[in-house]
Formats: structure tokens, C-alpha cells, sequence
């Protein structure tokens, strides 16, 4: 790993670190970074597209690769939403889960949705490497840990990964998860050897600077606060001036506003947190004795990984509607890991943030046309390194008349969030989850002990 060992600093200044990340491990890893300018006066692009998250990126870099000319405003800087504040873990799937998209659309379709995430991981894997973005930090291998016993499970979805799409899969024992993971809260694991983890604001940053030298122009601090409609043209108008255009792409996750009537009613903005823990890798190696990726396998599950050489833990989980970041944020997050882990119970924690992701209804992401020349590339909710990829890849296609797989998405419209009755559902089946997810745990529990 790059930067193994090297101390991380937080910058002054609160505007400095509320802009830029910097109170995330990864800003404070990577520093400020290349700053851009504010839109200045009006300019025309072929394609504009709102927000530099991995969606906007990957979408303005695949209309870029074919010659348009395009331009990306952001509110913020590139990567201050969730793409540059997530786990970094990349691997195939959706938000949805294969077994539910097959209730829903069927299950030719939903296989070739799930082929698509496998695809999405592949175009990230290829930037990685066509691209040589630096300060990566990558690691492979993720663990898919269970907190009940899911022999039999994990045998039958390893089978079908493996027959149906032919996906990298092993199924551990409890012995060799306990062996890495020293909890007895772990059972069996599905082990996933070509799932990596990164940095993933310096693969935001490394997607942007790809697309400058493509002649692409990304204007930061540009929050688009009004679309004017004109005969043929979208004019878009920031504080500072404003783009016109001919195709227009929201891609603006779970930080979307009232911009496009219909949209920001279409989705929740769900919070959700990480920490990171000090360095201390003694301590540490008591408890994680792994580089892979670690997640459980409850929905909003734990998940976590060694970071900056193997010292520290970064550790996220939990979500909820609420958007303002809790004040005991890091207490939250230390508490559920000596739940699993108790012998950690002393390791302090040195940041904790939290990132919204948007989720709609139907937990796909929205990939559709939604007027005329205006585009819509969100809602990726929790699963979204992939999902960007390929979503940003096949809206490009419908707009270059390239392909028709747009249509795949067509089932995964704007339907109405169910406004506040739709935020409290929410929080009530995660609560719900969540004690479903504790009885399961404590009937197995009683049931092996005896208690
Ligand atoms: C804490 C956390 C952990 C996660 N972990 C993982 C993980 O390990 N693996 C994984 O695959 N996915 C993960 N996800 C999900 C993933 O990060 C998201 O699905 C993905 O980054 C969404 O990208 P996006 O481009 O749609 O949105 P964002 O990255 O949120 O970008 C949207 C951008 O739009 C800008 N914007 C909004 N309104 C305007 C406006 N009016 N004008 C201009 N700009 C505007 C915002 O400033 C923002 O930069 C996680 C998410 C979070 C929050």
C-alpha cells in the first residue's frame, strides 16, 4: 500500500475540511487536491452534466471518449458526495439484491441486471488500470461474513454465482473465519477473491483529471440553482454564470434538490457512517488478522477494512433518514464494533463522518430519460462504485444512439417517495431489520448454549 505508516493531518480551517473532505480518512490522506474554478460567464457544451460524483464522472467521461463536448458543475468539488466519502469496496450487485430483482422483473432480466454490475466492476477495474491513478490504495479480497449459521446458503448462492455467471466464489468454514476474525459472533463466510477495496475520492480525482485532459471542464463551488428551458437548449444558471447545452444529465445522488420537479420526490437521502480508528496495529491484530474487505451479511450490516498499512481500522455501518451528522457519531460506531469485537474495546477512534446516498422505492438506481434531453443518473443508493460505472456507461449509450440498454432500466421510474410517511417507513423496516437481525442472532444463541 502507498503511505503506509505516514502520519495523517486534518487542515485548519473548517470551511478547508467541510469542503474538501478533509475529516474523511481519504481527504485527509489525499490533502486539498487540485482546486477548480467557478464558472465564470456563459459557455455552451454539447452535454452538461450536474454533480462530480463517480455517476457525473463516469457519464461525462464516456460522452468525452466520444468526442462531445462536455462540461460537469459541481456544488462542491469533485468527490464531496458520497463517492468520496464511501468504504471504497467494489464488487458486483445492486443495491437490490438479485433474489428480489427476480421477484420483480423476472429472472431473465434480473440476470442481466446482475451481469451489468459485473460489468460495472470491470470498467473500474480497467480505468484502474489504463488510467494509473495514483494514492489508490488497493486491496483484494472480500469476506462475506454470517452471524448465524449459512452453510447451506452460502453453498447454494457459490453455486450460483459460479454456474449462472460464472463469478470467483469460495465458501469458507467457521474455523477458517474465526482463524482471521477472532469473534465468536462469525459463522461461515462467502469469500470473493476478485472484489477489491480503494481510495475512492482519489479514484473521483483521478476520473476528473482523466476527463481535463480529454478537453472535458469541471467548474467547482457551481450549484446549479435554475434550468431555463430555451427552443432547442437547456440553460443552466449557478451563481456565478451558466452553461448552455444541448443534453443535460442530473447525476446528483443522494445531495439532489428541487432543480428537476419529480426527481427530488423520487428517492430518499439516507445517511450512513464511518469511522477510523488510531493506529495501532498490535492491538488491532488481535482482533482482524486479514487485508480483505469485511462485510456482514445483515441489510445496513457492519463492514470494515485495514487502512494506511495495515494500522487502522476504517469501519462503517448503521443508516438512517436523519441527515444532520449525530454529535456522537464516533461513539455510535466504536460501540458496534466491540460489540463484534470486544478486545478493541480501548482502541480510540481518530475521525468519523457521515455521506447520503439516495435510494428510490424500488432500490435501483433512476437511469432514464426524464424530459426531453434531460437525463437522469441517480440513486445508487449503498452500492454504487459499480453501479456508477455502468450506469454512467449506458446512459452515455442512449444518448449517442449507441445502444438500447437504457431499456433495462425502464422498470425503476420516479415513483413518489411517499414523502415524510415514505422517510419514517423507512427508518421503521430498518429498526425492523435491524431487531430481526438481533433475535435471529439471540435464538441462535440460546439455542447453542442452552441459555
Ligand atoms: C458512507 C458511505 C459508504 C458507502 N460505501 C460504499 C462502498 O463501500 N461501496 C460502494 O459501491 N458504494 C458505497 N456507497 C455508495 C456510493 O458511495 C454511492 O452510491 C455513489 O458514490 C453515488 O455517486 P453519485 O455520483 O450518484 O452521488 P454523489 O457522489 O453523492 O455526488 C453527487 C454530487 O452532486 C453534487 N450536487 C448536488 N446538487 C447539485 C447542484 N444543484 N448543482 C451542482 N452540483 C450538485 C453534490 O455536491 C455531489 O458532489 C457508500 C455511500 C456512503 C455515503
Amino acid at each position: 500500500m502507498d503511505n503506509a505508516g505516514s502520519p495523517i493531518t486534518l487542515p485548519l480551517d473548517r470551511e478547508v475540511i467541510r469542503m474538501h473532505n478533509s475529516h474523511t480518512y481519504y481527504g485527509a490522506r489525499l490533502g486539498v487536491g487540485h482546486q477548480r474554478a467557478m464558472i465564470d460567464g456563459n459557455i455552451t457544451a454539447d452535454a452538461c452534466i450536474i454533480g462530480a460524483g463517480l455517476a457525473g464522472l463516469a457519464t461525462a467521461l464516456e460522452l468525452a471518449r466520444a468526442g462531445l463536448d462536455v462540461v460537469i458543475l459541481e456544488a462542491a468539488h469533485v468527490g464531496f458526495g458520497a463517492s468520496g466519502r464511501n468504504g471504497g469496496f467494489v464488487g458486483p450487485a445492486w443495491s437490490q439484491r438479485l433474489d428480489n430483482l427476480s421477484q420483480t422483473v423476472g429472472e431473465d432480466h434480473a440476470a442481466k441486471l446482475y451481469r451489468l454490475s459485473l460489468e460495472g466492476v470491470e470498467i473500474v477495474s480497467r480505468n484502474i488500470k489504463q488510467l494509473e491513478i495514483p494514492q489508490l490504495e488497493l486491496t483484494r479480497g472480500k469476506l462475506s461474513v454470517a452471524r448465524t449459521p449459512s452453510r447451506d446458503a452460502f453453498l447454494r448462492r457459490r453455486d450460483r454465482l459460479r454456474n449462472e455467471f460464472g463469478q470467483n466464489v469460495e465458501v469458507w468454514d467457521t474455523e477458517q473465519v474465526r482463524a482471521v476474525l477472532k469473534t465468536s459472533r462469525y459463522f461461515q463466510a462467502l469469500y470473493y477473491p476478485d472484489d477489491f477495496q480503494i481510495n475512492p475520492l482519489a479514484y473521483a480525482r483521478g476520473l476528473a483529471m482523466t476527463l481535463e485532459q480529454m478537453g472535458g471542464k469541471i467548474f467547482e463551488r457551481s450549484r446549479v440553482k435554475r434550468i431555463d428551458r430555451e427552443r432547442n437548449h437547456l440553460k443552466l444558471n449557478t451563481e456565478s454564470g451558466s452553461v448552455t447545452t444541448s443534453q443535460l444529465v442530473i447525476a446528483t445522488g443522494g445531495y439532489t434538490d428541487g432543480l428537476i420537479k419529480g426527481l427530488q420526490r423520487s428517492f430518499i437521502p439516507i445517511s450512513t457512517y464511518i469511522m477510523l480508528t488510531e493506529a495501532r496495529p498490535e492491538l488491532i491484530g488481535k482482533a482482524i488478522a486479514t487485508p480483505f474487505g469485511i462485510g456482514d451479511q445483515r441489510r445496513a450490516g457492519d463492514y470494515y477494512r485495514l487502512v494506511d498499512g495495515g494500522t487502522r481500522i476504517l469501519w462503517g455501518g448503521r443508516i438512517t433518514t436523519r441527515i444532520s451528522e449525530p454529535r456522537q457519531l464516533a461513539k455510535i460506531l466504536h460501540r458496534t464494533m466491540s460489540d463484534t469485537f470486544p478486545q478493541l474495546e480501548a482502541l480510540k477512534v481518530d475521525y468519523a463522518w457521515s455521506g447520503l446516498m439516495g435510494y428510490a422505492r424500488h432500490l435501483m438506481p433512476q437511469i432514464r430519460q426524464i424530459e426531453k434531453n434531460v437525463w437522469s443518473c441517480t440513486s445508487f443508493g449503498g452500492h454504487g462504485i459499480n453501479t456508477t460505472a455502468i450506469g454512467g456507461t449506458v446512459l452515455a449509450e442512449a444518448i449517442l444512439h449507441k445502444s438500447d440498454r437504457l431499456q433495462m432500466f425502464k422498470p425503476f421510474g420516479l415513483d413518489w417517495n411517499g414523502g415524510p410517511f415514505g422517510r419514517a417507513a423507512v427508518q421503521a423496516t430498518y429498526w425492523w431489520m435491524q431487531a430481526r437481525d438481533k433475535f435471529a442472532e439471540r435464538m441462535w444463541f440460546a439455542a447453542d448454549t442452552g441459555a
